[in-house]
């Protein structure tokens, strides 16, 4: 579904990634660690085309994003991607924000754009938010409407960088429940996170990266409790 091949990204002489191969199957969720700085979020801003790659390759759906023929605002209709800080729009309601990009994008009428955003509310546990205005929300309520704005588009793919790092403690377990239901649901996931327990329990794959490089990768149990690679080891002794 993602194929990424020697993907490389410099900001000047600063050499980000150094020839990434990564991939991600279809309905597989991989976890993406790695000390800050070594990536992480470059790579998924490379996947989402916020980012240009350097060189390299990234095949999405058969689809090379990184050529310039491919049609890039098509491509990003179906990859989600929620971030760190929600990103909301705070002068429209919550449904306003989740109905926009499909309207838009004229991908459905007012009337399923509004469904789909009540259903999906539903799904993320705010059913009653439909109306309110993001700055009443907590933390958690702004992330959960983040996802579904971020599945009203319908993705095949979500890509979410750090969702809960921003957020109280007490908010964090309602937020990881949503993303664990969409796993559960078979949706494609790359998830930077620094939640280990949710990695344990819900990844398929751990990628684990430092300094612009895949060091190591494998089934979360093999990685967290047999890891290979020295970074690895010593990433794993200071985060758990
Ligand atoms: P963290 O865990 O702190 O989020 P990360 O693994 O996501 O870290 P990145 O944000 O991908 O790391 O950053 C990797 C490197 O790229 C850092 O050295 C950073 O300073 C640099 N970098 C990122 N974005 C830019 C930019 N727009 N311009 C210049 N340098 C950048
Ligand atoms: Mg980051």
């Amino acid at each position: 579904k993602v194929n990424v091949t020697n993907l490389k990204k410099n900001y000047g002489a600063n050499h980000v990634l150094k020839g990434i191969d990564f991939k991600v199957a279809n309905n597989e969720v991989v976890v993406l660690i790695g000390p800050s700085g070594s990536g992480k979020s470059t790579l998924l801003r490379c996947l989402n085309k916020l980012e240009e790659p350097t060189s390299g390759s990234i095949v999405i759906d058969g689809q090379d994003i990184s050529l310039s023929s491919t049609n890039i605002d098509k491509a990003r209709e179906n990859i989600g991607m929620v971030f760190q800080h929600f990103n909301l729009f705070n002068n429209m309601t919550v449904g306003e924000n989740i109905m926009l990009a499909p309207i838009e994008l004229g991908k459905s009428s007012k009337d399923e754009a509004k469904k789909q955003a009540k259903d999906l509310l539903e799904t993320v546990g705010l059913s009653e938010k439909f109306d309110a205005m993001p700055s009443s929300l907590s933390g958690g309520q702004k992330q959960r409407v983040a996802i579904a704005r971020a599945l009203a588009m319908n993705p095949d793919v979500m890509l979410f960088d750090e969702p809960t790092s921003a957020l109280d403690p007490e908010m964090v377990g309602d937020v990881l429940e949503v993303m664990k239901d969409l796993a559960k649901k078979g949706m494609t996931m790359v998830v930077v996170t620094h939640e280990m327990g949710f990695a344990k329990e819900v990844a398929d794959r751990v990628v684990f990266m430092a300094d612009g490089r895949v060091m190591e990768e494998g089934k979360p149990d093999q990685v967290f409790d047999h890891p290979q690679n020295e970074r690895t080891k010593a990433f794993l002794d200071k985060v758990i």
